[in-house]
Order: C-alpha cells, then sequence, then structure tokens
C-alpha cells in the first residue's frame, strides 16, 4: 500500500521537503497502532533535524513527531484502541507528516470530542512539554499561590504552560513579542503579560512583581534571557530551560546568593513513569477542558517548506502551527 508523505532525501534548508505521492504506508508492530494523520504538528525541532545540525536521523525518512488522527489497525498486543478512534500521538515511529503513521501505543492517547483534529495536532510535544516542565521539573514549586513566568508565552509550548499554570491556580506573568501575542496570553488565563521586543519590561516586571520573583521561569529562548532570568528569579526558585538556539554569558554568583536552580530540559530523557504522568494529566485537562490549543496557522501537504520557514523566521507567534494532511 502507498501514501502522500513529505520526504527529506538530504539535510538542508526548508526545500529539502518533498511532497511524494507512492511512499511504502508502515507496517505497525505487535505494540504499534497505525493511525491515519488528519493533522500533524509543526514544531521547531522538525527544522533543527531537517537541517542536520540536531539529532541527525538516517536518510532518507519523513518529518514530524507529533499528530491526531484515526486509529486504522492496532497491532496484536495493544489493547487501549480500536480502529475509528480518534487519537493524538508525539514520538511515532515513521513520521507524521504522511498519510499514515505507526506509533507505540504507549504514545498514544484517545482526543476528547470536544478538540478538533487539528487541536490534536497540537498537543502532542507541546502540552507534554509544558507538563513535564512544570509538574515534573519544577515540582517543589508547582503549587497554589507560587509564580510562574513563561518567557515566551504566546507559541505552542508557552501557550500550553500557561493553561496548566492557570488550571493549578499559580500566578502566571508571560512574555509574547506582538501586541496579537500578548492578547492572546492574556485570553488565556495570564495576569500580566510583556513584550519581550521592548526595552525596559524586565523592570516592568519587576515592578509588578513588588520586589519578589517568580518561583518558576518556563524559558523558551535561553541564549538570550537566561542571564536576565537569573537578575529575576525568586529565591530557591527553578529555572526551566526549554529552548535555546545559541551562547549565552551568565554570573553564577547570583544562583550562590539565591540558590536558584537551572534544570535543562529535553521531552525524550521523560522516564517511563513520568510518561504516565503526564498522560494523566492530559486525560484531566481534557476532561476539565483547561487544554485549548490555539491554531495559528494550518498549511497543506504541499507548504510544507512555508511552513518550516514560518516557525523559525515569525517574530509574532499565536499557538501552534499545523501541517494538514489530506486523505
Ligand atoms: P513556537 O511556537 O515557535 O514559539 C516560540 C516562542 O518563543 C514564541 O512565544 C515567541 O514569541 C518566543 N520568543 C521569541 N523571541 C523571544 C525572546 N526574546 N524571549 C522570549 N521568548 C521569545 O515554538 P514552541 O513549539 O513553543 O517551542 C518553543 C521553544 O522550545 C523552541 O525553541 C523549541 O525548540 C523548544 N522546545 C524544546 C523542547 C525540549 O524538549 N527541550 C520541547 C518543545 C519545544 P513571539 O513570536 O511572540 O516573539
Amino acid at each position: 500500500m502507498a501514501m502522500r508523505a513529505i520526504r527529506v532525501k538530504q539535510f538542508g534548508g526548508p526545500e529539502v521537503l518533498q511532497l511524494e505521492e507512492s511512499v511504502a504506508v508502515p507496517i505497525p508492530s505487535d505494540t504499534q497502532v497505525l493511525v491515519q494523520v488528519r493533522a500533524a504538528g509543526i514544531n521547531p525541532v522538525d527544522t533543527y533535524i531537517r537541517s542536520g545540525t540536531y539529532q541527525m536521523t538516517n536518510l532518507p525518512y519523513t518529518p514530524g513527531r507529533d499528530g491526531a488522527g484515526i486509529i486504522k489497525k492496532v497491532g496484536s498486543k495493544t489493547t487501549k484502541f480500536k480502529p475509528g478512534d480518534r487519537v493524538y500521538f508525539l514520538f511515532n515511529a515513521s513520521g507524521s507528516y504522511a498519510q499514515y503513521v505507526a506509533v507505540e501505543e504507549g504514545m498514544v492517547g484517545h482526543l476528547a470530542d470536544y478538540l478538533t483534529l487539528e487541536q490534536g495536532a497540537a498537543i502532542g510535544i507541546p502540552y507534554y512539554t509544558a507538563f513535564r516542565a512544570l509538574s515534573i521539573k519544577a515540582r517543589d514549586k508547582f503549587k497554589a499561590g507560587n509564580t510562574v513566568l513563561v518567557h515566551g508565552a504566546s507559541g505552542a509550548v508557552g501557550l500550553a504552560s500557561v493553561q496548566f499554570a492557570v488550571s493549578r491556580g499559580l500566578t502566571v506573568y508571560g512574555t509574547a513579542g506582538s501586541q496579537e501575542g500578548i492578547h492572546l496570553v492574556l485570553e488565556h488565563g495570564a495576569t500580566a503579560v510583556y513584550n519581550h521586543r521592548d526595552e525596559g519590561y524586565i523592570d516592568k516586571m519587576k515592578a509588578a512583581m513588588n520586589g519578589s520573583g517568580p518561583d518558576i521561569i518556563v524559558e523558551m529562548l535561553a541564549n538570550v534571557n537566561l542571564a536576565t532570568d537569573m537578575t529575576l528569579v525568586n529565591r530557591n526558585g527553578i529555572i526551566v530551560v526549554v529552548g535555546c538556539r545559541g551562547n549565552v554569558e551568565v554570573n553564577p554568583r547570583l544562583a550562590m546568593q539565591k540558590e536558584f536552580i537551572v534544570t535543562g530540559f529535553a521531552l525524550p530523557n521523560a522516564a517511563q513513569g513520568e510518561w504516565t504522568e503526564m498522560h494523566e494529566l492530559m486525560a484531566e485537562g481534557m476532561q476539565q477542558q483547561w487544554v485549548q490549543p490555539h491554531i495559528s496557522k494550518i498549511y497543506p501537504m504541499h507548504e510544507a517548506t512555508q511552513a518550516h520557514e514560518n516557525i523559525i523566521k515569525t517574530k509574532a507567534a499565536l499557538g501552534k502551527i499545523i501541517l494538514k494532511v489530506e486523505n
């Protein structure tokens, strides 16, 4: 059986993403399910992998780590799904910029009825990143009444982090790079949102926090912000470095004075028990409906190139960029 899929045959710019019409449909193993993909998430990591500068993969390959669709087949050792189920998935085995994808059953979840399949494609990496960053890496500080700064709140991970922290009763500060982004983050429950392109925004934020900084900072661009985060974070607080695109010079003396923690973060490093916890959080978030993915733009498969350009170059994120997979 053949399918349409985006293929990468050499590493390079967005132009190496090629739409092919007759790629072999993956055959799920006993522990996998076959999903007919309706929408795939476009994640920044897809562009790093495509460029060949990060986590090299064998060529040729089909990009895409997460998405949503309909279960088509189930492996003989799977138990949770049946053909026809609406699902979201992450860390699939064969690439989600394709009409079909094989995924380990443990990386698939039922999609609540109130969410569209496009919204389902915005769940995997963004929400699980928010869950692990806040509830697991920053566990000691992630409690009602504490304060979190989502530094880069207008994008996919940022908005998911805001929704999760608001649901838990934390006071949420955010940043965005545009007026529309600021409005969006406020709509999702943040207390105050600042433009990270404005000079002096950190001073304004400090003033608003009455001298005590955030207990948690979720950082989307550490190479730009880590040194500042270290001046801002509360005593004994925690900075979770989720995104970083270069080097930075910092003053470790601040860490000595305030005894805060700076922790790195990589979602694929999650341990088995952490995946269980994250699946439970997602089930709860859908049940209580505070999981509200916001889609900024949907690209058809033949515009995957533009989608990759957009996610890296845009200066005004508004939630999630999706690739619509026509079947
Ligand atoms: P995204 O949707 O493209 O969002 C990027 C965010 O960064 C936007 O909110 C953007 O705001 C913001 N930003 C831009 N300039 C900034 C600045 N100077 N200071 C603070 N924020 C700034 O990407 P995403 O999917 O949310 O991912 C965010 C980052 O986390 C990416 O670097 C991604 O690679 C990384 N990530 C890492 C992991 C992991 O396992 N470590 C997992 C998921 C994502 P404006 O566009 O409004 O300016």
